[in-house]
Parts: C-alpha cells; sequence; structure tokens
C-alpha cells in the first residue's frame, strides 16, 4: 500500500488530497474537526504537540499493519500540529482501496487505533472564555508570580523578567488581512506553491526559442498575462507576450519589443538582449518554503506576502483590550486653563498614543482622589474593567495619603507581583496580576509614564501578544552624557539614529521626571548603571528602542 504522511502546521485545505489518478474501486476519505466542547466544556480550540519523525514513524506503522489485514491501495494522512481553533480540521485520512468495505474499515480502525497506538501526542484543550465575543478566547494558565522573598521591590532585571513570566500569549483568532495589520502571526505560513507558478515574461516582446539566431520570425502567437497556452516553437517562430504572460513551452527567451521591429506577421530583431527576460517558475517562492515566522508582527509588506500566498485568514494575536484609568484632582482637560495649582492632562493621550501600536480597543476614564469615590466610580466602568486583557491607572502609584492604586487594584481581584523598581525615573510602579489579565499602576509623572510604559506595559502587551518581550541593544552616545551619579539605575530618554548605520545616542536634556519637552524627541531610552560616572562620546551602552521601532 502506498503511504503518504503528512504533518503539518498549516490549514488542512477542505478539497480532497487523494491521488485521483489512482483509479481505485472505492476511496474514503475521512476529516476530524475540531469541536466546540470536550468533556462537556467549552473550548476554543485544541493544541497538538509532536515530534513529526517519530509521529510519522508511529503513523506508518500502524497503517502498514493495517494494511495486511485490509489489503487497499493507498493511504493518505495529514495531520495538523500546534494550535487548533474550533471548526477547522486536525486530521485528513484518505484510503484508496479495490472494495468500499475494505477501505472503509481500515479508516474507522485506523482512528480507532490512532490515540492507543500512537502514543506520541500532547494534546490540550484550551477552554473558551465565556465572556468572549464572536472570537474564541481562552484563558492560558498563568504562572503565580515568584514574589522572590516576599519583595515588592524589584530590580529593573527582575521587573522585566516577572513580567515576562507572568503575561502569557492570548488565545489567537482568525482574522481577515486587513484585520491582522499591526497584530502578531501566531502560526508559521509556507508557500503553498510555487511562484511564479510558471516560467513568465518580465517584458512586453517575443518569445522565440533560446539558441534560435534567425533575424526574422514568423508570429505563430499571441499571449496575454492570464492566459495559458502550452506549445512548441520552431526555430523562425516567434510568440508575442505581454509582461506576466506565461511562456508556452521550456527552453525560450524574450526580446524586448524595443529591440524589435515589426511589421504584419512577422517581427525582426533589432539588437540581442543580455537578458532572458523571464521570471523563472518558483524564483520568488518555492513550494514547501518558509514565508513568515510565528511571532512576527504583521506590516504592509508581510501582509502582502501573506495575499500572495493566499493565506486569507492567519491566525493572530486576538485585539488588546486596554482599560485605562487616570488619577488627581489636579488634572484638567487639554482644552482647558488650569486654575492655580490644575495642570492639563498629558498622559490619557500619551497612553493612547502609545497604544496605538497593538490593534486593540481602549477605554478611558478618570478617577476621583479618594478611595471611596473611585470604587464607586469604578463600578460604572465593571464591564469594561471585566473584559480588559490590561489595566492600567495613572498615577497615585506610591505611598503618599491619597495614594489608592494598589488599594483599588487589590479590591479588583489582582494581586501585586511587585510595587516599587530601583529606577529612575519610573521608581513606584505597580504590576499585579488576576489570572491571564495583567494591570499596571504607573507613577503619574509624564517621564516616568513614558519609562514605564516602554519596559513594563509594552513588554505585557508584546508577550500578551505572542511576541517576545522588547530587549536591550547596544549603541553608542553620540554625546558626551553628564550625571549626577545615581544609586538607582536610570533609564535616559534618547534621541536615536543610524547615521553611518550603527545605532547613535543623543542624550536628551531633562531635570524631573515631570518634564514633557524631552517626549517629544525620546525614541530611544539609555540604561546607565547605578552609581555611573559621567560618559564621554562613543562610550557604548544598552538602549531600549521606543517609538515606531518596536516592529510592525
Ligand atoms: P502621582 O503619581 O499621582 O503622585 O502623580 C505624580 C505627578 O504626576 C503629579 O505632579 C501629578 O500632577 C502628575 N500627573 C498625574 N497624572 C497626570 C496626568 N494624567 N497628566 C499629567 N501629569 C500627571
Ligand atoms: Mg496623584
Amino acid at each position: 500500500m502506498e503511504i503518504v504522511i503528512q504533518l503539518t502546521n498549516m490549514p488542512i485545505a477542505g478539497k480532497s488530497h487523494l491521488p485521483v489518478s489512482r483509479a481505485a474501486g472505492a476511496w474514503v476519505e475521512f476529516r476530524g474537526v475540531v469541536r466546540g466542547e470536550e468533556n462537556g466544556q467549552p473550548i476554543s480550540a485544541l493544541e497538538y504537540e509532536v515530534y513529526p519523525k517519530m509521529a510519522e514513524r508511529e503513523i506508518r506503522r500502524l497503517l502498514e499493519a493495517l494494511a495486511v489485514k485490509y489489503p487497499c491501495l493507498a493511504a493518505r494522512v495529514i495531520h495538523r500540529t500546534g494550535i487548533i481553533p474550533v471548526g477547522e480540521t486536525a486530521i485528513y485520512v484518505g484510503v484508496a482501496g479495490r472494495h468500499r468495505a475494505e477501505a472503509l474499515a481500515l479508516v474507522a480502525e485506523f482512528m480507532d487505533r490512532l490515540k492507543q497506538d500512537v502514543p506520541i501526542w500532547k494534546r490540550r484543550a484550551l477552554p473558551a472564555d465565556p465572556a468572549g465575543d464572536d472570537v474564541s478566547r481562552v484563558i492560558p494558565p498563568v504562572t503565580k508570580p515568584g514574589h522572590a522573598h516576599g519583595a515588592f521591590h524589584k530590580s529593573l532585571d527582575e521587573a522585566m523578567a516577572e513580567i515576562d513570566a507572568c503575561c502569557r500569549p492570548l488565545p489567537p483568532v482568525r482574522a481577515s488581512l486587513e484585520a491582522s495589520f499591526g497584530r502578531v502571526l501566531r502560526e508559521i505560513v509556507y508557500a503553498s506553491e510555487d511562484l511564479p507558478a510558471h516560467d513568465l515574461s518580465s517584458r512586453d516582446g517575443y518569445a522565440i526559442l533560446a539558441e534560435d539566431s534567425s533575424e526574422s520570425f514568423r508570429i505563430v502567437d499571441t499571449i496575454h498575462a492570464g492566459d495559458w497556452k502550452p506549445r512548441s516553437l520552431q526555430p523562425g517562430e516567434a510568440v508575442r507576450l505581454a509582461t506576466g504572460a506565461a511562456l508556452p513551452c521550456g527552453s525560450l527567451r524574450v526580446v524586448m519589443q524595443e529591440n524589435t521591429e515589426r511589421s504584419g506577421d512577422s517581427v525582426r530583431i533589432l539588437k540581442g538582449d543580455a537578458s532572458l527576460n523571464v521570471r523563472k517558475r518558483g524564483e520568488d517562492m518555492q513550494a514547501g518554503q518558509l514565508l513568515v515566522q510565528l511571532g512576527e508582527r504583521l506590516g504592509a509588506g508581510k501582509l502582502a506576502l501573506l495575499a500572495t500566498a493566499g493565506c486569507a485568514q492567519p491566525l493572530v494575536s486576538p485585539r488588546l483590550r486596554v482599560a485605562h484609568f487616570t488619577t488627581g484632582d489636579e488634572l484638567v482637560s487639554p482644552e482647558r486653563t488650569p486654575e492655580s495649582g490644575q495642570i492639563r492632562d498629558s498622559n490619557s493621550i500619551l497612553i493612547r498614543g502609545l497604544l496605538r501600536r497593538w490593534p486593540g480597543d481602549v477605554f478611558q476614564a478618570h478617577l476621583p482622589e479618594e478611595f471611596a469615590r473611585a470604587k464607586a466610580e469604578i463600578e460604572n466602568h465593571k464591564s469594561e474593567i471585566d473584559q480588559a486583557d490590561l489595566v492600567l491607572v495613572s498615577g497615585g502609584a506610591s505611598v503618599g495619603d491619597k495614594d489608592f492604586t494598589r488599594q483599588l487594584l487589590e479590591s479588583l481581584g489582582f494581586e501585586v507581583v511587585f510595587s516599587q523598581v530601583n529606577l529612575r525615573p519610573g521608581k513606584p510602579l505597580i504590576f499585579a496580576v488576576n489570572g491571564s489579565r495583567v494591570a499596571f499602576g504607573l507613577p503619574g509623572n509624564p517621564l516616568s509614564h513614558f519609562v514605564c510604559f516602554h519596559f513594563g506595559v509594552a513588554a505585557a502587551m508584546a508577550r500578551l501578544s505572542g511576541q517576545a518581550v522588547p530587549t536591550f541593544l547596544r549603541g553608542r552616545l553620540a554625546a558626551r552624557l553628564f550625571d549626577a551619579a545615581c544609586p538607582r539605575e536610570t533609564l535616559w530618554p534618547a534621541r536615536l539614529d543610524w547615521n553611518g548605520g550603527s545605532p547613535r545616542l543623543h542624550p536628551l536634556a531633562w531635570a524631573s521626571s515631570g518634564d514633557v519637552t524631552c517626549l517629544a524627541d525620546a525614541n530611544a531610552l539609555i540604561r546607565l548603571p547605578a552609581n555611573c560616572a559621567p560618559l564621554d562620546a562613543e562610550a557604548e551602552l544598552d538602549f531600549l528602542p521606543t517609538a515606531n521601532m518596536l516592529g510592525g
């Protein structure tokens, strides 16, 4: 019996996968589709993890044993691996036999024995979120925060490691290409066919035999882009071709129209072309080639590639749902003139702008500066909070009389992982988790906000979307950085450029974490060690790119 086994990360197409040319008496096809419930519980997907080589060997062994009992002609098994959403095919089995009964019996026994005889699968059901919308969402297990030594006070590295450990990728969803813009690809996409699918002309011109040295040619056919007209050519014959037209046979070259002179049905070559002017089959991509890797952020170029490969509904990260609250009775909206003691709220638009890089829904509201009243106000926004993957509170994160963010997050069921980072600016940063949901209490000063957003919130958003947390890169100072030594590490706002091909960092001036002016130019944060002496230009340092550099 001819056996073909395929393990794949890609969706299994709905068409028949049996070699139809094997004109057997009967062929039987079976598809195992992921159902929406398991053990009475609603699920959103199944996840299969396998060792491909071993799985293939065991499936083959089982099929060979069954072929002795039910002599059939051919069998093909396609098993999907990775996350398979409800409604999609997890396994395809096709069997061709001389008799229907044998083929049916082979498929039935194969499916019965697959689980018990091929114990190499790690299979996990991903539960559906009852609060989910049309899209199936899953609450993945989250590691309990490891309160190392009960400390809520962390170094920058420890804080970043805790965020990494506590945030799990949200369950992926299938979305249209347009809706996938800016989201993270959660499957590997391979080319399903060669591209171009045939040898194509890259010019408007005339195809002739590659070795034909005639001067004048008889035009025997015309082929436009989209036509399919296979035929052979003789010496002295030419076919008129448009750019993108499929060549009618192999071993041809195309002479550009500009280098020819046509009269009626014949064409003369005035000048030879240096190039064949042919786009070879598979020169752009070959069937099976990896096109876009899992974990990549989908920008316009990658989406164009997915469109070309026919991946019209990629598996991507879900839209992130964020609830952001400002606190502080001193705040007025930007259109108002502040009275004495008041300031305009700049954090709302800062956060909204920074969140724009992740497709999602942002809910924003203001809370009064008193715990009981803030709690009452929060009650009005319960559904937005309950649905949020990420809750952010601006201000009130410190230990002042009116600083109630920690208490507020705890009252919402969040468990605080840390409440201080040994960092300047951005020391009073709270990070808390509640199941798969995470929350940050950000210090209200705008520069602290910016800093905490980038090493904390952005890292959490990346993880929830299925990416690795952003890491520090190495770059050189473009100018001397003079700073009074600070016992904490510093993330110093900087302007990054790539003049000369390597990252150069221009430190920006700032006096306090309440500064806003430096935010207008900052696109990087330089990491300065604690108690750092002044640094000369060209000193090499770690930096974290911000702004538009986080991919996409
Ligand atoms: P807090 O973290 O609440 O102690 O606030 C620290 C500083 O940040 C105070 O000077 C606040 O006025 C300021 N601040 C808090 N929230 C905002 C905001 N939304 N926009 C601008 N400044 C703010
Ligand atoms: Mg405040």
